[in-house]
């Protein structure tokens, strides 16, 4: 029986794109199915970073020592082993390939766009000239030039399936194609909260102050149209979370180093300026709730910075003061009382911290100086709840295989269904690895995705 086409994709951001791209090069006929009305998904949004080691941009900008080997290393002490290490491998050693293979097909990575964008020392973060918007541009472009067909406003609503269990097609609104292989690659679920409620219940804590930055077609569909023919799920409670005082719905990256973070016990826990991979978790496993703390010398000073520009400047913390969101208090015993902690805790960090502000080194958590640490010691001070609360991306999906082929329960793959990007859920642990740690395996294992699902596809026709 013949079929409408050798691979089809479902999803049409980076992941999509370079499946569909990589099955059309390996010789198949492809279509992309695109539930939204533009190409990109969350993609489009992003910076596009790309994390990955080993890379020519990494040498002409100086780093030459890194490696896939010392990135799997990193990446599985980061995590405690606690992922799948054949998938991390995987990623590692195709991080620098697929890179140039990206750059190759028009996508410019600027040396002065390299740097250390997770916890560790070396620079394996590449920023794009465009950011994720050039990136998706190139890639449909190219997808364009070899004839891959693309459908948009067609949400995917089935997997078709053959007697074995094989998907061999789709379903939109009773509609059917029928496909060799079909590539999943829907992207996350972070715009539904019924499955954060479910996957990501530290998002789901944050409750209202919880909010997804990219598409809003962010809704788990990869992993239930996943779940619908057998496919197991990897990765419960992973994403990245970054913090927030909740006071709008602006992204912001990092905080301000002029204000300290206190647990109930009225402890500081880290260096406030903590990598975001890193902040969220630490503020998670804090008994209770966290709060910023400063004093009025900081407030008035505080300016918008690139990091940081919507919540912790002058005038909105003035306003939010004065509407009550922010404490403000003219004694630290008033303010511990205010936001609940004990009093001479609170007043022993303070005067800790003040110590090493004069001495000009953080001895607890070696914030940097630079960072604006300043001694707080000026009433009025203020304190203000902060959460880990703004959802950058999802980590729990399908599980795979090194192959890219989704795992059932039983540990075998479902013969025709592959997938890639943020619907998988075998790559991420407790901790984001850097910025480009999401968009670099989108890539690296939407194009090994559309290869192997090409493959599969030309070997059941001949078959
Ligand atoms: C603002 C922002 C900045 C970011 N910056 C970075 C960064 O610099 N580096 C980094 O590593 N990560 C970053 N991320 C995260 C990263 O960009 C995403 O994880 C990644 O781009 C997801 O790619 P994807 O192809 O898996 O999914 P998407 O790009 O979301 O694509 C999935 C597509 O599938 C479509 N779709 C969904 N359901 C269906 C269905 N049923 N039928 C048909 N189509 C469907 C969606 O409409 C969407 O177009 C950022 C995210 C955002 C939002």
């Amino acid at each position: 029986m013949g079929r409408d086409y050798d691979v089809i994709v479902v999803g049409s951001g980076a992941a999509g794109l370079s499946a569909a791209l990589a099955a059309a090069d390996a010789g198949a006929s492809v279509l992309v199915i695109e539930a939204d009305t533009q190409v990109g998904g969350s993609s489009r949004l992003s910076g596009g970073h790309f994390y990955a080691a080993g890379t020519s941009v990494q040498r002409q900008a100086g780093v030459l020592e890194d490696t896939a080997d010392a990135m799997f290393e990193h990446y599985m002490t980061l995590n405690q082993w606690m992922v799948e290490p054949s998938v991390v491998r995987r990623y590692c050693d195709l991080s620098a390939p697929t890179f140039e293979w990206l750059m190759g097909l028009g996508v410019n990575f600027p040396t002065s766009g390299v740097y250390p964008s997770g916890v560790g020392s070396t620079p394996r973060g590449h920023q794009p000239e465009g950011e994720g918007a050039a990136v998706i541009q190139v890639l449909d472009a190219q997808c364009a030039q070899r004839g891959v067909e693309m459908v948009f406003d067609a949400r995917v609503d089935q997997l078709l399936t053959d007697p074995h269990g094989r998907v061999v097609g789709l379903g939109i609104a009773g509609d059917e194609a029928s496909s060799g292989a079909v590539v999943m690659a829907a992207g996350g679920f972070g715009a539904n909260p019924e499955l954060l409620a479910e996957h990501y219940p530290d998002a789901a804590a944050a409750g209202n102050w919880s909010w997804y930055i990219g598409s809003p077609m962010a809704q788990g569909d990869g992993l239930k149209l996943g779940q619908s023919v057998g496919a197991a799920i990897d990765g419960q409670n992973r994403g990245l979370l970054l913090v927030t005082p909740g006071f709008s719905r602006d992204l912001e990256v990092l905080l301000p180093g002029w204000l300290i973070l206190v647990n109930s016990e009225g402890r500081r826990f880290a260096d406030e300026t903590a990598p975001y991979t890193v902040l969220g978790g630490l503020i998670q496993r804090q008994p209770g709730s966290v709060f910023a703390v400063f004093d009025e010398p900081a407030r008035a000073a505080a300016k918008r910075n690139p990091m940081s520009q919507a919540f912790w400047v002058n005038e909105v913390l003035e306003q939010k003061a004065n509407d009550g969101t922010i404490v403000r208090a003219e004694s630290l015993d008033a303010l511990a009382e205010r936001i609940e902690v004990k009093a001479s805790a609170l007043i022993g960090t303070v005067d800790r911290y003040n110590g090493d502000c004069e001495r000009g080194v953080d001895s607890a958590f070696f914030k940097r100086q630079s960072s604006g640490m300043r001694a707080i010691e000026t009433p009025p001070f203020y304190g203000v709840e902060v959460k880990p609360a703004i959802v950058c991306w999802t980590g729990t999906g399908l599980r795979i295989d090194a192959h890219t082929r989704v795992l059932g329960s039983d540990e075998r793959p479902i013969g025709g269904l592959f997938a890639a990007g943020e619907t998988v859920g075998s790559l991420h642990g407790d901790r984001y690895i850097g910025g480009g740690g999401s968009f670099g395996p989108c890539i690296v294992f939407g194009r090994l995705a559309g290869q192997n699902a090409a493959s599969f596809a030309a070997g059941v026709a001949s078959g």
